[in-house]
C-alpha cells in the first residue's frame, strides 16, 4: 500500500464477530476510512443452522452498540424482545430431581438498553436472528470459503477454495472455532478435549410442560441440572409464543434443549449403536442416556418428553421447522482453545478475533459478548493505523489484551464445565456438592447485592 491510499482489511466470516468488526469499521470511516471486504463460506444465509438462544450480557451489547449504526440498532428488538410479565432471565442450578441448588439475585431490566447500567445482568438472545439483523447491509460475499493465506512484506495474498485470491493490508480470521487463518497462524495451537460429549437441540416446546419446569426453576428462562453421574441437562427459553405455529391448541415456546454427559459412557458395554448422520439416532442416544444416567422421578420425565420433540428428519419436517434452519441433531465434543497454551503467538498482518482465537465452552455464556467485544477493541486499535509501518502496534495493542482475558476466560469456562462433569459418589458426595454449590449462591448473592449499591451510586 502506498502513503494516503485506503488501507483494505479483509474479514473472513460472517459471523457475529466478523460482521460486528464489518459494521465497526465503516461507522467509524470519518475517523480512519478502510476499504473493508467481508467473506463467508455459506453459500446463503439460511445455509446452516445459526440458532439457539444465548445471554448477551452488558458488556456485550456496550460493544455492539458502539460498532452497529443506529439501522441496525432499530432491529436488534427482533433480535433481543423486551422482557415480558413472568420471565426472569438468570440461571437456577438445580440437582437432578429439581431441588435448586443455585440461583443468583439478577437484576431485571425492562430492555436491553438497561443491561449496560447492570454489572451481572444479561437479556436472552435469538443467536440466528441477530445474525441476520447484523447481516443487513453487509455486502458479504458468499460461497467464499477460505483455504489459507500468503504474507508478504506489502500485504497479504488470501486463497479461497474455487481457487480465486483477494489482496488485503490486515487480514482478519473471525472463522470460528475450526479458523483455517488459526491452523496457519498458530499451528501449534491444539483444541482441548474435555472428554464430554454434549447434544444440543430447539424444539418448539408446549406451555404445558414449560409451565412445569418454570415452577420448579422460579420463573428463570436458562434451567440448568446436575445429574450424579457428570452428565447435565440445559433447557432455555423466551415466554414469547411462537407465531403461527402448526399446533393451536396451546401456546409453544422456541426452547433449547441440551445434555452432556462423559464420553466415557459411550464406550459402556450397555451403549447402544448411534449414527450421528442420522438425527433420529442420535435423538434416541440422548433419551438413553438420559434413562441410564437419571434416577426415573418427574423431571427425567419432562427432559424426556422434550427430547421426543426434537425434529427426527431434516428433509420432511423442515417446512414444519419454525425456526427456518435446521439443526442436524448429533453428538458433539465439549471443546476448548487457550490462546496463551503457545508461546509462539507473533503478531503480524494476520490476526484473529472470536472463536477463531479462543474458542470456549459454552457453559459461562461468554463466547459470542467476547466475539463482539473483540470486534469492538480490534476497530478501536485500528483507528489508530496511519501508515503501513504502524499496523504492528496498533495489532499488538488489540493482541495483548485479548489474549490475556480470553486464556483467563477459557480458563473459567473450562474449570466450571469440568467441576459440573465430576461424578458425585455416595450420600457424603451429594451433601457436600450441594452445600458448596448453596455457599456459593449465597455469596455471589452478597457480592452482587453490594455491587448493587455501587452501580446504583
Ligand atoms: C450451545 C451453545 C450455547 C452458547 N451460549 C452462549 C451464550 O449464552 N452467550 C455467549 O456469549 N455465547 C454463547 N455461545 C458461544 C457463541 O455462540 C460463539 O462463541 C459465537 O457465536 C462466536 O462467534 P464468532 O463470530 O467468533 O464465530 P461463529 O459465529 O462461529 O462465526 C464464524 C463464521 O465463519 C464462517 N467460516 C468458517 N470457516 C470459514 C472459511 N474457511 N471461510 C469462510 N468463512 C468461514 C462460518 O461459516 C461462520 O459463519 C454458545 C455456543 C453454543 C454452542
Amino acid at each position: 500500500m502506498q502513503k494516503g491510499e485506503v488501507p483494505t482489511v479483509i474479514i473472513i466470516g460472517a459471523g457475529l464477530g466478523g460482521l460486528t468488526l464489518y459494521h465497526s469499521l465503516i461507522k467509524n470511516k470519518d475517523k480512519k476510512e478502510f476499504n473493508v471486504k467481508i467473506f463467508e463460506r455459506e453459500s446463503t444465509p439460511q445455509d446452516r443452522w445459526q440458532g439457539f438462544h444465548i445471554g448477551i450480557s452488558g458488556y456485550g451489547i456496550k460493544s455492539l452498540m458502539r460498532c452497529i449504526p443506529p439501522s441496525v440498532v432499530s432491529n436488534l428488538p427482533k433480535a433481543m424482545p423486551d422482557p415480558v410479565p413472568g420471565e426472569y432471565h438468570s440461571i437456577s442450578i438445580t440437582d437432578h430431581t429439581g431441588k435448586v441448588l443455585m440461583k443468583p439475585l439478577i437484576k431485571q431490566v425492562k430492555d436491553f438498553y438497561e443491561i449496560t447500567n447492570t454489572h451481572n445482568g444479561f437479556i436472552l438472545t435469538y443467536r440466528d436472528i441477530l445474525r441476520n439483523v447484523l447481516c443487513e447491509g453487509v455486502p458479504i460475499q458468499w460461497g467464499k470459503k477460505c483455504t489459507g493465506y500468503e504474507e508478504t512484506e506489502e500485504g497479504v495474498w488470501v486463497n479461497f477454495e474455487d481457487g480465486s485470491r483477494e489482496f488485503c493490508d490486515i487480514l482478519v480470521g473471525a472463522d470460528g472455532v475450526h479458523s483455517p487463518v488459526r491452523k496457519q497462524k498458530v499451528p501449534e495451537l491444539e483444541i482441548f478435549d474435555y472428554g464430554v460429549t454434549f447434544i444440543n437441540a430447539d424444539v418448539a416446546a408446549p406451555k404445558h410442560i414449560m409451565d412445569k419446569l418454570l415452577k420448579i426453576h422460579d420463573n428463570c428462562l436458562c434451567q440448568k441440572t446436575l445429574g450424579l453421574n457428570g452428565d447435565t441437562t440445559f433447557v432455555a427459553l423466551r415466554l414469547i409464543p411462537l407465531e403461527n405455529f402448526k399446533d393451536k391448541s396451546e401456546f409453544h415456546y422456541r426452547t433449547t434443549i441440551a445434555l452432556t454427559y462423559l464420553t466415557k459412557f459411550d464406550e459402556g458395554p450397555d451403549r447402544i449403536k448411534v449414527d450421528d448422520n442420522d438425527p433420529a439416532s442420535a435423538v434416541e442416544h440422548a433419551k438413553f442416556m438420559i434413562q441410564k444416567l437419571r434416577p426415573k422421578c418427574e423431571y427425567t420425565d419432562i427432559m424426556l418428553e422434550l427430547w421426543d420433540l426434537v425434529p427426527k428428519s431434516a428433509s420432511t419436517e423442515q417446512e414444519n421447522y419454525p425456526f427456518k434452519t435446521y439443526n442436524t441433531i448429533q453428538r458433539r465434543k465439549m471443546q476448548d482453545i487457550n490462546p496463551l497454551s503457545v508461546n509462539s503467538w507473533k503478531t503480524s498482518r494476520v490476526t484473529l478475533i472470536g472463536d477463531a482465537a479462543h474458542a470456549m465452552c459454552p457453559v459461562l455464556g461468554l463466547g459470542a459478548n467476547n466475539a463482539i467485544q473483540d470486534a469492538d477493541r480490534l476497530s478501536q486499535a485500528l483507528l489508530n493505523y496511519y501508515s503501513p509501518e504502524n499496523y504492528i502496534s496498533c495489532i499488538k495493542t488489540y493482541e495483548s489484551e485479548m489474549l490475556k482475558q480470553r486464556s483467563a476466560d477459557v480458563l473459567k469456562s473450562r474449570s466450571a464445565a469440568l467441576r459440573q462433569s465430576s461424578p458425585v459418589g455416595g450420600y457424603f458426595d451429594i451433601l457436600i456438592r450441594n452445600t458448596i454449590m448453596k455457599i456459593i449462591n449465597f455469596t455471589i448473592n452478597i457480592y452482587y447485592y453490594v455491587n448493587s449499591f455501587i452501580f446504583r451510586n
